[in-house]
């Protein structure tokens, strides 16, 4: 998700009302005070604890499991990228154990300190205050919760962290080129539930207390598996994605602004709504004949759902006639919207022209499946965020003598340079796509 984006609007007619977070959405069920409990943890660990106690306090500090190998060893182990990634292996004996903390710590500041390095952003300090909570009163006024810090990061979500900065480059970095974006792994939910009702799993912020824009990782951000290799099903929200997508939100920063540019949102099938404020902004999808959607609700306290909506912002019943809430009109999922739209979004979040976009750009990078995926549910969304991704490469690497950018994202979203094998390469790819392959 990202804060104040388009999304946000208020209608004036209806009390609709749509989140603006983006966010990813999730299924968490925790909102666990980590930072605070994994202090406890050590000392727990130093005790030490029963076995079980143990090692659900590395599961839930590290990511780690343990498994006793051959010579009475114990290996230290975690599940990313679709494989077991051994970390540790100490003997077995409880003085041994008692250590192995000690020694992870040093393994995950290894991790961290390397992210740092290769993709010159920040990570936030474990206990670093992040920002205040966002909570909704009776009223459903947004109002001052809990203090939100920054947690220590397990060794899957870092995996994911990392190998979704790796298919971002460059749109980690901030305006100048030279400094990668902060990221933050939240102790806590900072913003209340969006979208239908899901956990927010992650906020890009355009500006944060100290000016610059951040990148928050919730606790259901953090909850998902650390990348699409291991996820259950294809499609499945993880640490790698969300990444991905919050970056995308950087890169939208730093060439659009805030909002989508009206050419853009055009172009996605966005129609606008003028607020009484002056604002113009494209809260509506089109349809195929003309209708509308809108994703919102008629409370804070209801989930939102997309529904019917007149472009001067009534809702509308099963008839086409108006109504006055959300409750009364005609409403659908968001998998019915993707098939009524004029231009089909690539996946089920698209509260936005803006978030739409990101999750295209996420689709484009990911992977060559997420790619090839982004082309069949969209071909000219896919047209779209090709064109505006040569666009990033060709301003941040510069073009060359035939006014091509210097760099290119081949299929498995890595930036590289431009010679006639990676052209050609991405002309296969295309074309195979084309033919429908
Ligand atoms: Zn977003």
């Amino acid at each position: 998700m990202c804060e104040f984006c388009t999304g946000n609007v208020k209608l004036e007619h209806s009390s609709a009302n749509s989140p603006g977070s983006d966010s990813q959405a999730g299924s968490a069920k925790k909102t666990a005070d980590d930072a605070r409990s994994a202090l406890s943890l050590d000392a727990d660990l130093a005790k030490p604890p029963n076995e079980t106690d143990a090692k659900q306090s590395l599961l839930k500090k590290y990511g780690v499991e343990t498994r006793e190998v051959n010579d009475g060893q114990t290996e230290f182990f975690y599940r990313a990228g679709g494989h077991d990634n051994v970390v540790l292996r100490t003997a077995s004996d409880a003085d041994s154990l008692a250590k192995a903390p000690d020694q992870l710590d040093k393994i995950v500041q290894q991790r961290v300190d390397s992210i740092e390095k290769q993709f010159k952003v920040t990570i936030a300090k474990p206990g670093e205050f992040a920002t205040t909570a966002e909570v909704n009163d009776d009223d459903c006024k947004p109002v001052a919760g809990d203090k939100v810090y920054a947690r220590q990061g397990t060794l899957p979500v870092l995996f994911g962290l990392e190998e979704g900065l790796r298919q971002s480059q460059p749109s980690q970095f901030l305006a100048g080129g030279k400094e990668g974006i902060k990221i933050y792994l939240l102790d806590k939910q900072a913003a209340p539930d969006f979208y239908g009702g899901r956990k927010v799993q992650g906020t890009y912020r355009f500006k944060s207390d100290n000016g610059k824009p951040v990148i928050y990782i919730t606790p259901a951000g953090q909850e998902q598996p650390a990348t699409s290799k291991d996820t259950l099903k294809p499609g499945d929200r993880n640490v790698a994605w969300i990444t991905t997508h919050e970056i995308a939100h950087n890169s939208q920063s730093l060439q659009w602004g805030r909002e989508t540019p009206e050419n853009v949102a055009v172009a996605l099938g966005w129609e606008k709504y003028q607020h009484k404020s002056g604002v113009t902004v494209f809260p509506f999808i089109e349809g195929k004949n003309g209708d509308l959607y809108f994703n919102g609700s008629d409370s804070c306290k209801t989930p939102t759902t997309w529904f019917s909506i007149h472009k001067t912002g009534w809702p509308l019943d099963a008839n086409g006639l108006p109504v006055k809430s959300v409750a009364e009109a005609s409403k659908f999922t968001n998998e019915e919207v993707m098939d009524r739209a004029k231009v089909r979004p690539s996946t089920f979040y698209f509260s936005s022209p803006f978030e739409e976009m990101a999750e295209a750009i996420t689709s484009y990078r990911y992977s060559p499946e997420s790619r090839a995926q982004l082309f069949k549910q969209s071909p000219k969304l896919y047209e779209i965020t090709a064109e505006y991704d040569r666009k990033e490469l060709a301003d941040f690497y510069g073009k060359d003598w035939s006014w091509n950018a210097k760099m290119v994202r081949t299929p498995d979203g890595r930036v590289v340079p431009r010679t006639s094998d990676s052209v050609r390469q991405i002309d296969e790819f295309e074309k195979q796509l084309r033919a429908g392959g």
